[in-house]
């Protein structure tokens, strides 16, 4: 795998003798995008920020569903994420990283701690201190300015754009938040020899080997499905909790790319897909997604907050067979009013999966 290959600091060193700009160049040049499903352009984020006292934070808050690719590098390249983070940090002139790591990873923080003060002989170089903030478990964190919020100790609630993070982010400064596959990326990008399509996907679901793999952009989705050998004929592919899903055999020759899976209706994402056999009910899917979204839902606006608990209501109705005639179609109306109106992403993307079940398994929906 392209993302287990050591460094022992070189990237970090070659970046030494290049002036700033040229490490932004080189960055910009490779093309590399936010790995956390953003797609904004790494190397344009870092020419991007503001002056002054800046900050970098690394989002290692990898909480949507069947999207594990970032603790499988902390836990097996983790070498590789402080390099970039140093390297990021001494390209954008910035002394003080903050690792913003999930709840649910904090069995990763004393490994992360002791090879920070390992790496302080590169550190100290560039006058860098890196520190571990563990959040407390909230989904709505994967959000970078609400990652700001909970750093600064409040509650984490989205906070509206513009100004975005690089002019006005932690404690009012400009700050570059960054995902965890992307930093672990720019040591290979300074190194050279480096394949922007090679990307990790979390491969979950009914599958006899659910895992990590490597997979070149844009291969067809049975390609990537095989890799997992499904336990039976796959129905539907989702892409983590709010990316909604496809139907495998319709779109099983589909290459998966960015571009290709939004026009289906779905959203790739992080890339985590997970696959569900033919014995499931979609009913009972979406039910599932969305009491993880009132789970999650901040509260703050009523689309999301009352929307989802009533989509929760409906769709018990309908698996009970308590559903009259247009409830589905009240269903249906609500998932867009919600997209359509929620303050946040996390609203706006949390019928995303209801909408598409709706589209492709709309017989599953039986009243
Ligand atoms: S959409 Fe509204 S209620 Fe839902 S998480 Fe965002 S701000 Fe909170």
């Amino acid at each position: 795998m392209q993302i287990l290959r050591k460094s022992n600091w070189e990237g970090f060193e070659k970046t030494r003798k290049m002036k700033r700009i040229e490490i932004i160049n080189v960055v910009k040049k490779s093309g590399l995008k936010g790995r956390s499903g953003s797609n904004f352009f790494t190397g344009l984020k870092w020419e991007l920020m503001g002056k002054g006292t800046r900050y970098l934070i690394c989002n290692a808050d990898e909480s949507e569903p069947g999207t594990f690719k970032d603790k499988f590098i902390m836990e097996n390249n983790p070498s590789l994420l402080i390099e970039g983070i140093a390297i990021a940090s001494y390209a954008m002139d910035i002394h003080s990283a903050i690792i913003y790591l999930r709840g649910e990873y904090f069995h990763l923080k004393p490994k992360l701690e002791k090879l920070i003060k390992q790496s302080e002989k590169h550190l100290k170089k560039i006058k860098l201190k890196i520190k571990i903030v563990l959040g407390a478990g909230s989904y709505l964190c994967g959000e970078e300015t609400a990652i700001l919020e909970s750093i600064e100790g409040n509650r984490p609630l989205v906070r509206k754009k513009p100004p975005y993070p690089s002019q006005s982010g932690l404690y009012g400064k400009p700050t570059c938040i960054n995902n965890v596959e992307t930093l672990a990326n720019i040591p290979l990008i300074i190194l050279g020899n480096w394949d922007n399509n090679l990307q990790l996907f979390s491969l979950s679901g009914d599958l006899n080997e659910p895992g990590i793999y490597e997979i070149e952009l844009g291969m067809p989705l049975k390609h990537i499905v095989s890799l997992g050998k499904p336990k039976n004929e796959p129905k539907a592919v989702y892409f983590g909790g709010s990316g909604g899903c496809i139907p495998y055999q319709k779109f099983k020759n589909l290459r998966v790319d960015n571009e290709l899976i939004s026009e289906k209706g779905g959203f790739l994402g992080a890339r985590g897909l997970i696959i569900v056999g033919e014995n499931r009910d979609i009913v009972d899917i979406s039910r599932t997604l969305s009491e993880f979204f009132v789970h999650e839902s901040c509260g703050y606006c009523t689309p999301c907050r009352e929307g989802n608990f009533r989509v929760v209501e409906l769709l018990e109705k309908i698996e009970n067979n308590k559903a009259k005639k247009d409830d589905v179609k009240l269903l249906e109306q609500l998932a867009y009013h919600i997209s359509d109106t929620s303050y946040c992403a996390l609203g706006v993307a949390s019928t995303t999966h209801l909408k598409c079940a709706l589209k492709y398994f709309k017989k599953e929906f039986k009243v």
